[in-house]
């Protein structure tokens, strides 16, 4: 079965457009003439409009000091006409992402980066904010009915965005988990022992369809460009027919759409614990 993104994300923006809230507004930083931060932005506009909500957009210019980046950061996290904050990567040259985690306001961090809500994640169950990308592969997984608990999932990436929420989120609900990263020898032979398989490392056709066992899911993160240009993941089916033996998700149109959908889910639960709720 292909897992396609939009009825996953759709499912998620229904529920999410019943609780009525008002119009919300995420102000998001992002980097200017960075190619697929741009293409990002499109998409996250476009999610948000779903909702009525708006974005602020603050372009970092490459040359941006850090001290004019964390003054714009402390004024979106005052602000109280913004509900929610997000800073696309990469940062300009002299910005630590450390110092993003911990000054950016816990109750607008709408992509759970900052040292609080990492915290929160893995000290407890509470799923309150928690990365976009990792929530949406879960939900995805979810949305097409592939069992966790108790299954074998290996996860490909040790990101603090993706990889290592993955696998807090997926211990949550009763997988038992392995993480591999670009250390892992013999990948290709590992990645045959899963029921599930969460591929997360900008590396286009690292996992190969050849070496997922039947019946297998394939949750394909990755988004690179191939030589011809265009979307790839990290996962490259080898013909059609493989939606017939294992699940996946295509790039585009599979995990990354329920990204945005997240976001929106944590752009309400931010504005919610704004309002002490
Ligand atoms: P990072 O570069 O931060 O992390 C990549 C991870 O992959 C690292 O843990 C690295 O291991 C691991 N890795 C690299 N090469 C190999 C290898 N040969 N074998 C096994 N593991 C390897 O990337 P991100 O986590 O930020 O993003 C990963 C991918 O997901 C990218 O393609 C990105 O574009 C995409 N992405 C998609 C989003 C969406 O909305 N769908 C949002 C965010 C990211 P090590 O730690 O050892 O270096």
């Amino acid at each position: 079965m292909l897992l396609k993104g939009k009825p996953a994300a759709d499912a998620l923006i229904d529920k999410l457009s019943a609780y009525g809230t008002p119009p919300l507004r995420l102000a998001v930083f992002h980097p200017a003439g960075d190619a697929s931060a741009e293409s990002y932005l499109k998409a996250k506009q476009k999610a948000l409009a779903r909702l009525n909500f708006t974005m602020e957009l603050i372009s970092l210019e490459k040359n941006a000091s850090a001290d004019a980046f964390f003054t714009a950061l402390d004024k979106a996290n005052r602000d109280p006409g913004i509900q929610g904050i997000m800073v696309e990567l990469p940062l300009p040259g002299d910005i630590p992402a450390h110092e993003v985690n911990l000054r950016i306001d816990p109750k607008k961090d709408v992509d759970g980066v900052s040292y609080h809500n990492q915290g929160l994640l893995y000290a407890t169950r509470e799923e309150r904010i928690v990365p976009c990308t990792a929530l949406g592969a879960v939900l995805l997984l979810e949305h097409y009915q592939i069992p966790l608990a108790g299954r074998r999932v290996l996860v490909v990436g040790r990101s603090n965005i993706v990889g290592m929420p993955l696998f807090k989120l997926l211990l949550n609900r009763d997988a038992t988990v392995t993480v591999a990263h670009s250390r892992t020898p013999d990948l290709s032979r590992l990645v045959g022992q899963f029921d599930v398989v969460a591929v997360a490392t900008g590396k286009a056709g690292l996992v190969r369809s050849v070496d997922v066992r039947d019946g297998a899911a394939v949750v394909d993160i990755g988004i690179n460009v191939g030589p011809d240009g265009a979307l790839c993941g990290d996962f490259v089916p080898k013909d059609d027919k493989e939606a017939d033996r294992i699940h996946y998700s295509p790039v585009p149109g599979g995990a990354g759409v329920v990204t945005n959908a997240v976001m929106l889910r944590n752009l309400i639960e931010c504005h919610r614990m704004q309002q002490g709720r």
